[in-house]
């Protein structure tokens, strides 16, 4: 396939961008949306029922790919937050802690199992609602929702095992705070474990995407758990904090940005509320020379556009070793121009819509700031859709370590690519930030693979793959990334006391 270059004047603007004959073009796979039923307004679900919220508001989700409306959903005040946490209070004492183990058990598999009777439903509504490709939400989203059930539904009843010679009692009233960028997956993540080890639950999604936490509030509700153990109420960041600040609340489990992280920090210091804190992250991807380059490639693609880079492990900064720096480049420049960006729901999209309008204004400043710093910007030539929020892959070559692109969450399809000579000059490169939250090394050597991994502040570090995840396999951070683990046996403890 032949590559053609614009000739636009260097010295006009440092931005190049690429045009590629694409010999074929895809008919369009859109999914149906006939498929998802979407009621026109949610109330809160609390106590297992649905209640309206005390203050009669109610506030619209879009869709992003085309701004309409989907749906419009109830605002929690914090009389609506009391309510819940009272009835998360009382479904705790008088029902779910005193329930034996195997019985709490059966309730997390059928609801695991109701995930996947509705997975298609929940795919659907999980695109509509945030924008990301069908693709991802069918194929990663949902069924790892599922599995995160299944799997803490298998602990339930050993716990003895899990923590031998302890003994793991709950901690209580767990309020639990998800991002937008994952709704239903960070759902499981939270109430899984939490009622697995006999806790209850108030749980809040964010306000861009709420469907799919109150389709779970349905699955639940079917599934005849207890009223009470699991309540999911929406609202804005005030909901949140209410849930924060509540007095009867004993653990916070958050996902969610730094900033809003160190808020949290500061509203529980003092308490003895106990608190995982998920933030953000800025993946290093660091490519060795005898790396299979095809396949750190397509890893990198994967690591950071996949999914509008919405993602707080995703790797967007790329440390490439000087000696194959210039055929990663191109390489990626070619791959990039062969992304398909539009509707989510088109099975083959790779990039759908940005989540809201406020997420691609930050991108289009970190873009531009980018340009302003001096990086050389590329970006691919494909057509965006007239309406919606969408980005066109972007990477940035020409990027010095101290750049802002590198140094700050971008949290959109933006790269940027920096290069190294050795081990210890890109070990320190890919330490010097402050967050650490993964990283991708991708070599051929095993050694290499073992000293990067020990060397490297990151909580999760992938070699020769990208964003892979499992249910048994713990994901969390360091520094201001956050504190605590989610996933397997470390996000059990997570929710328990051992005495
Ligand atoms: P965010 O603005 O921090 O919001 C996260 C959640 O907190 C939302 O439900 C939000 O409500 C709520 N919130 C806002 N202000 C609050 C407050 N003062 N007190 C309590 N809750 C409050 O983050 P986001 O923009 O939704 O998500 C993107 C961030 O999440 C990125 O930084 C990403 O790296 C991080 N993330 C981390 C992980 C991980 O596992 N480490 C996973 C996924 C995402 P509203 O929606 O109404 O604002
Ligand atoms: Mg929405």
């Amino acid at each position: 396939m032949a590559v053609k270059t614009n000739k636009a004047s260097p010295k006009k603007t440092n931005t190049i961008k690429l045009k590629f004959d694409t010999s074929w073009s895809y008919a369009p796979a859109p999914e149906s949306k006939s498929a998802a039923t979407i009621n026109k307004q949610y109330d809160l679900f609390i106590n297992g029922e649905w209640v309206k919220p005390a203050g009669g508001k109610y506030f619209d989700t879009i869709n992003p790919a085309n701004e309409e409306q989907l749906s419009e959903v109830a605002e929690a005040n914090v009389a609506d937050v009391d309510k819940s946490v009272k009835a998360a209070r009382t479904a705790y004492e008088k029902v779910w802690k005193k329930m034996p183990a195997k019985e709490r058990a059966k309730y997390v598999f059928r609801i695991s199992r109701m995930i996947q009777e509705k997975a298609r439903e929940l795919a659907i509504i999980e695109s509509l609602d945030g924008g990301k490709p069908i693709r991802e939400s069918r194929d990663f989203d949902v069924p790892t929702a599922a599995n995160h059930f299944f799997y803490y539904a298998g602990w339930a009843d050993k716990l003895e095992y899990a923590f031998p010679n302890r003994v793991a009692e709950p901690l209580g009233v767990a309020g639990q705070i998800i991002p937008w960028n994952f709704p239903l997956l960070m759902a499981a993540w939270k109430i899984a474990p939490a009622i697995a080890t006999g806790n209850t639950v108030v749980l809040k999604p964010a306000e861009t995407t709420p469907l799919t936490a109150l389709k779970l509030a349905e699955i639940i509700q079917e599934s005849d758990l207890p009223p009470g153990v699991v309540n999911i109420i929406t609202g804005a960041g005030a909901t949140g904090a209410a849930i924060v600040n509540h007095p009867d609340v004993n653990k916070i489990a958050f996902t969610g940005s730094t900033d809003v992280g160190k808020i949290i920090q500061r509203a529980i210091a003092g308490t003895n509320k106990k608190a995982t804190l998920e933030l953000g992250g800025k993946a290093a991807n660091i490519i060795f020379e005898d790396a299979p380059l095809d396949q750190a490639v397509e890893g990198v693609i994967n690591g950071i556009y996949f999914n509008q880079g919405h993602v707080c492990c995703a790797g967007s900064r790329l440390y490439v070793q000087e000696s194959v720096a210039k055929q990663v480049i191109r390489k990626l420049r070619d791959r990039i121009e062969s992304l398909i960006v539009g509707d989510p729901l088109d099975k083959n999209t790779d990039i759908g819509a940005i989540n809201s309008k406020q997420q691609l204004e930050t991108i289009h400043k970190y873009i531009k700031i980018g340009k302003q710093e001096g990086a050389e910007l590329y970006e691919s030539s494909c057509k965006l859709p007239g309406k919606g929020f969408f980005c066109r892959p972007t990477l940035f070559t020409n990027v010095a370590q101290s750049n802002r692109i590198a140094q700050d969450e971008i949290f959109g399809p933006v790269l940027a690519i920096l290069t190294f000579r050795t081990d210890d000059e890109v070990i320190e490169k890919a330490n010097n930030t402050p967050y650490g939250l993964s990283a991708g090394v991708w070599t051929d050597k095993g050694s290499k693979i073992f000293n990067m991994t020990k060397r490297m502040r990151a909580g999760v570090i992938w070699a020769n793959t990208f964003n892979k995840f499992d249910p048994s396999s713990p994901f969390g951070g360091y520094k201001e990334s956050g504190f605590g683990r989610e996933g397997g046996l470390h996000g059990l403890s997570a929710y328990v006391n051992t005495v």
